[in-house]
């Protein structure tokens, strides 16, 4: 009988910021990866006498990894009831999909984070700082870019993997970049936006080097690291209206959102390096300081999409695109 490894990934239950998880199943050939279990005593999810949590598949994709006919298995994680244990946040994430399906909603999701040697950036010296940011955005050249081997490998395993990856760069602070999921529908971006980043990290173990979405890495005049979330409706795709009108429903629940949007944002988002301070709410036409920024392309085609600028790196985009969902669709219900 032949058999192939699938990696099962799930989501744990640690807080404020849960963890990625793993662990490898032998499963015939022919056979899907069926319902497994784990112990949730050991990732918060559980206590000791009553340990069991289930793990549901719920996107399979090639394993990028291993190769040949092995997968790597995106799951929810489940009571033994199977209802949705309470760290899930995709079950919510779905059933609002499923709500407001008919608005066809796409997000596109831009992942910023930061490559690790030890206690520093990668290529930081190891007293003091590289010069100040001003150069390093897209940059090219070994004074430059730390760590574009990982990218490029890290980008090629999510193509093989099926990942809708639609691109890379090299961030503001050196050592930091960023690659997009997108656009695709949730609770898909979120699939696949988790299982990029398990790709970061598994990758960067080959390469010795440890990739984090902590939303300040280094404290003082460096840039945080967010995950903008570009979304639209089928009606902001076809006029400007709609557009605005999202932009104007945010400011209703920005309080909500910005409890939502990842640990430590107020670190993040102080005014300072392209952000807008967590106090306020501000939308604006190609305006990198606002909280919702509105690209130049879609004032001059007059629909499109709009990018929320709030989300931290470290972000569960299963919350941050159910948000999205229940503030701009329930307002425009
Ligand atoms: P920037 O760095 O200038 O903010 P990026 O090019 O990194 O922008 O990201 C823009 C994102 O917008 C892409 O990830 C893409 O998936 C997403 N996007 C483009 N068009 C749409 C759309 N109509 N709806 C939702 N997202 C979109
Ligand atoms: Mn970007
Ligand atoms: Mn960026
Ligand atoms: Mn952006």
């Amino acid at each position: 009988m032949a058999f192939y490894k699938a990696e099962y990934i799930w989501i744990d239950g640690q807080q404020p910021t849960a963890k990625l998880r793993s662990k490898g199943k032998i499963v015939p050939v022919g056979e899907e990866p069926p319902i497994w279990a784990f112990d949730g005593s050991s990732t918060n999810q559980a206590t000791g006498e009553n340990s069991d949590c289930v793990l549901k598949p719920v996107f399979v994709c090639p394993d990028p990894i291993r190769g040949g006919d092995n997968k790597l298995v995106m799951c929810e994680v489940l009571l033994i009831d199977m209802t949705p244990h309470p760290s899930n946040t995709r079950a919510a994430c779905a059933e609002v999909a499923e709500k407001y399906a008919d608005f066809d909603t796409w997000f596109g999701i831009e992942q910023e984070y930061t490559y690790f040697d030890g206690a520093k950036p990668l290529g930081w010296p190891i007293n003091g700082f590289p010069a100040p940011q001003g150069g390093y955005y897209c940059g090219v050249g070994v004074d430059e870019v730390f760590g574009r081997d990982v990218v490029e490998a890290h980008m090629d395993a999510c193509l093989v993997a099926g990942l809708s990856i639609s691109g890379i760069n090299a961030e503001v602070m050196p050592a930091q970049w960023e690659f997009q999921i997108g656009p695709v529908g949730t609770p898909t971006v979120a699939d696949h936006l988790w299982l990029a980043r398990w790709l970061l990290y598994r990758i960067g173990e080959d390469h010795g080097v440890s990739a984090t979405l902590d939303p300040k890495p280094v404290r003082g005049d460096w840039n945080g690291a967010g995950a903008h979330t570009n979304f639209s409706t089928r009606q902001m795709r076809e006029s400007y209206e709609p557009c605005i009108a999202a932009a104007e429903a945010l400011a209703t629940t920005h309080e909500l959102h910005i409890k939502n949007y990842g640990d430590r944002i107020e670190e993040r988002l102080t005014g300072l390096h392209e952000t807008c301070s967590y106090r306020e709410y501000r939308y604006g036409v190609r305006d990198r300081g606002a909280s919702v920024r509105i690209p130049w392309q879609v004032v001059r085609d007059q629909k499109g999409y709009i990018e929320d600028r709030r989300p931290n790196a470290n972000c569960d985009p299963y919350t941050v695109t159910r948000l999205i969902l229940e503030t701009v669709c329930g307002a425009a219900s």
